[in-house]
């Protein structure tokens, strides 16, 4: 079967890859999978992993890689996402989970792995303003707030700080971006699929910058 595109992205904490992904997965008719958003809803709904997680999630803290492999890996088999394609946002994270990923769907399967890059004085400007749909996740900010009084504009739900938006936890992921998902970039450079996108400017700047990238590798694999 053909399928759609098949897309990772890559970015720090506050990038704009939520943003991005969301018009990404409209514009290329495909699920975006968001480790931290099925995360989130396992706290919400109070699930065992849920509960697990939420103490390591408010710290900053990373999610051990066999539980959040396994739980992608459950999402990759539902509605034929693999055949169909989608957009991994938040996994992989680690080398480790990358690996895990390998085994499952070969890196020259992907057609694009999109690394958003923001300096570092930029996502933290926009982590301590971001605010977001605790329903459906939009991302708003402090700045550009939804029309009527934190209530999503979108889907009607409550519009909040997320717990782990916390200047001691925001420094946390970002120091453990450093360290354990920076080395992705290495990784998907040499296996030929990274592509670097400057994330700073408008959203729908970005946004032509990265399906300019991911439009001529679709271009090759056709080719
Ligand atoms: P995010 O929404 O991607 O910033 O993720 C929020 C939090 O969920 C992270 O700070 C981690 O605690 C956890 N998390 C999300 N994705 C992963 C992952 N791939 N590996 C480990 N922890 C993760």
């Amino acid at each position: 079967m053909d399928t759609g595109a098949l897309l990772v992205i890559l970015g720090k904490q506050g990038a704009g890859k939520g943003t991005q992904c969301v018009m990404l997965s409209r514009y290329y008719a495909i699920p975006h999978i968001s480790s931290g958003d099925m995360l989130r809803s396992n706290v919400r709904q109070k699930t065992p992993l849920g509960i697990k997680a939420k103490a390591a999630m408010d710290a900053g803290e990373l999610i051990p890689d066999e539980i959040v492999t396994e739980m992608i890996k459950a999402r990759l088999l539902q509605d034929s996402a693999i055949s169909t394609g989608f957009i991994l946002d938040g996994f992989p994270r680690t080398v480790s989970q990358a690996k895990a990923l390998d085994d499952y769907i070969l890196p020259n399967k992907f057609d694009a792995v999109i690394n958003l890059d923001v300096p570092q004085a930029v996502v933290l400007k926009r982590l301590a303003s971001r605010r977001v749909c605790q329903d459906c996740q939009a991302v708003y900010s402090t700045s550009m707030p939804p029309k009527v009084n934190w209530t999503c504009d979108i889907c009607g739900g409550e519009v909040v700080q997320r717990d782990d938006d916390t200047e001691e936890s925001i420094l946390r992921r970002l120091e453990l971006y450093d360290k354990e998902t920076y080395p992705l970039i290495d990784y998907y450079t040499k296996a030929n699929i990274l592509k670097n996108i400057n994330g700073v400017g408008a959203t729908e700047v970005v946004l032509k910058r990265s399906i300019k990238a991911i439009d001529s590798a679709l271009k090759l694999r056709k080719d």
